[in-house]
């Protein structure tokens, strides 16, 4: 069975002490979490990593890049590189975002370039994919999640893929308060399960937590999380008040 994964994505949000004020918020509110059951991911600005992975150290939340450099070391003035990542105590690096897709041009490509030092240097990464609004209506999803799959696993095997983390954000549900009905998010991570049951084996498929992203709030994780192959969310704009992101962790534990 796949891990149960709740994420928070803060994009470019909150300064440093409103971030850490957040932290403090939702480690006082759910301390208790069994790590067993759920973990519990919070993706920070770079600015923020080394004081939120040192918040959160004995708590149950872990602590994500949103992204990171393609480069390793050297002149690349303002990016930042994984090993730089990794010294801050951070766990986790989401790739792919929609929102780097797009503003920045980030190719596939890229993705998989990035996604094999994210898994060379022992952190755990989670991957986005999603259809533009454009292809949903042609019905032409399944195909664009593919190929998005296909050419960011490229060169990888079951085994170096054995913490992988998906997250389904369809692009049309990003940020627009329009979220994927539960059948469209089952539907598609099912589709994204067979994928991996295909292209690598049925442990990979079967093990691999595949988040729903877009738009989620309290009022509709219940019916998302009931849904047998959702089994997490991607939070963006709803992880940034204590109050809503704590009862979408407790959504995701009522409905495991
Ligand atoms: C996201 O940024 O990954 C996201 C899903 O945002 P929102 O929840 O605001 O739609």
């Amino acid at each position: 069975m796949a891990r149960k994964i709740i994420a928070a994505n803060w994009k470019m949000n909150l300064n440093l002490a409103e971030g850490q004020e957040l932290i403090q918020g939702l480690i006082e509110v759910e301390p208790k979490v069994d790590s067993k059951d759920i973990e519990l991911v919070i993706g920070v600005p770079f600015t923020h990593l080394f004081s939120a992975a040192t918040q959160t150290k004995e708590s149950a939340f872990q602590i994500a890049a949103q992204d990171c450099s393609l480069h390793q070391s050297g002149a690349f003035t303002g990016e930042i590189s994984l090993d730089m990542i990794k010294s801050t105590g951070a766990e986790y690096v989401i790739l792919g975002h929609s929102e780097r897709r797009t503003y920045w041009n980030e190719s596939d490509e890229d993705v998989n370039s990035k996604l094999k030092s994210v898994l060379e240097f022992g952190l755990k990464p989670i991957v986005c994919v999603g259809e533009t609004l454009d292809l949903r209506k042609s019905n032409q999803q399944n195909e664009k999640v593919s190929d998005q799959l296909t050419k960011a696993l490229a060169g990888l095997t079951a085994s170096d893929l054995k913490s992988l983390v998906i997250a389904y954000e369809p692009v049309w549900a990003i940020g627009t308060g329009e979220v994927a009905s539960p059948e469209q998010a089952q539907e598609m991570h099912l589709f994204i399960r067979d994928f991996l049951k295909n292209c690598f084996n049925s442990d990979l498929a079967d093990q691999t937590p595949i988040l729903y992203g877009g738009s989620l709030k309290p009022s509709n994780a219940d019916d998302l999380f009931a849904k047998n192959d959702v089994d997490g969310g991607l939070i963006g704009g709803a992880s940034l008040k204590v109050e809503d992101f704590s009862k979408l962790i407790e959504s995701r534990i009522n409905n495991l």
